[in-house]
């Protein structure tokens, strides 16, 4: 198959771990007979530092028309209190794509167990994905501000068209893995969750294969920590969906480790990992660069149906894991620790 691909390096480690994927996706590219048209652009502070804009538009023009898009991360000291901000180019290019649904998997590599908070016997069946609505809701609708020094207003608004489609989203993806799926909710107590539990139960009818389960958010936040592993897919509002991922990616013990893709109805898709542009460790290859290459895995299942090249490197992740292979980030008693670049030739020895 033959795809394009908009790169979007950006700051800080972004372009180390973008390096990396990249290498990867090279070889899944020779292997599999794929040919891969990737393009590179500048996005956030690098963006700023080229152009004066965070998401210039030949970036945003060459995003538009590809069938992907990969993204490091944004931001970093350099930046601070100048009026543009590199975190504008990430906002801006969200709101461009129209990525209503963002997925994040939370997966717990059995290698990672003595980094993760929970007990081993806890984490090793969590294999679970969230799709959290990412355009509406509490985070956008309006009014919203201040009125006065006293009052402040914030709205949770949702249409019934803006839930269908991240509802679909998630009985799609629950339908293609083990059927199952939770729909986290504060019905109890909010009309907009009223309807959001309406239009999943009419949505579950042309699904009879996914088993849908309906649970509070304060009891789904509970359940995260007591038995991650009952879950498979959860797909949540805006906001609880910022709140209960961020709890669910403690299980793995890093950040590091986590992906994500925001996704819209058929335009291009958008892949980066969870973390930001770390920094602290910039330029010293010792960035993890699991996040952006299973980023990279999402890319290939959810934007080109590449089921069997994701796999392929998933599989290969979880080897160089249980070969004790490293980043200081999740550092282990008995390896020592490797260098971004020693991580991706081990992924692609093992590709
Ligand atoms: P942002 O606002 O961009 O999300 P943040 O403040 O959440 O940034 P990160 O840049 O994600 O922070 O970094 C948080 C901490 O995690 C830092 O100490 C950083 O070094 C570490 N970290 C983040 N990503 C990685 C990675 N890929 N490999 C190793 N350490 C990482
Ligand atoms: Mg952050």
């Amino acid at each position: 198959m033959e795809k394009t691909i908009t790169v979007l390096p950006g700051d800080g480690i972004g372009p180390e771990v973008m390096k990396g994927a990249l290498r990867v996706l090279k070889a899944v590219e020779a292997r599999y007979g794929h040919q891969f048209n990737v393009t590179e652009m500048p996005i956030g502070g690098k963006a700023i530092d080229e152009t004066g804009l965070p998401l210039p538009s030949e970036t945003l023009e060459q995003c538009l028309k590809s069938d992907a898009i990969l993204l490091g991360a944004v931001g970093g000291p350099k930046w601070d209190g100048m009026d543009k901000r590199p975190e504008q180019g990430l906002l801006q290019i969200r709101k461009e794509l129209n990525v209503f649904a963002n997925l994040r998997p939370v997966k717990a590599f059995a290698p990672l167990a003595d980094i993760s908070p929970l007990k081993p016997e806890l984490i090793e069946n969590v294999d679970l994905i969230f799709v959290r609505e990412l355009t509406g809701g509490l985070y956008f609708a309006q009014p919203k501000g201040r009125t006065g020094n006293e009052e402040a207003v914030d709205t949770l608004y949702y249409h019934s068209n803006e839930i269908e489609r991240v509802v679909k989203k998630a009985f799609e993806i629950a339908a293609s893995r083990s059927g199952k799926l939770t729909s986290v909710d504060k019905a109890n107590v909010l009309e907009s969750s009223k309807l959001w539990r309406d239009v999943v139960n009419e949505m579950a009818e042309s699904f009879p294969e996914v088993e849908v389960e309906h649970m509070l958010v304060d009891n789904a936040a509970m359940q995260l920590v007591r038995n991650p592993g009952q879950f498979d897919v959860i797909v949540t509002e805006n906001m609880f969906g910022d709140i209960l991922s961020d709890e669910a990616s403690m299980i793995t013990g890093s950040l590091g480790m986590l992906a994500s893709a925001s996704v819209s109805e058929d335009g291009p898709g958008l892949y980066e990992p969870v973390h930001g542009s770390a920094p602290d460790i910039a330029g010293k290859n010792a960035a993890n660069p699991l996040g952006m290459v299973l980023s990279t895995a999402m890319m290939l299942r959810h934007s080109f149906h590449m089921n069997d090249e994701a796999d392929a490197i998933e599989m290969a992740v979880q080897e160089v894991l249980n070969a004790n292979y490293r980043t200081r980030d999740i550092e282990s008693k008995k390896g020592r620790i490797s260098t971004t670049d020693e991580i991706v030739d081990q992924l692609i020895y093992r590709l």
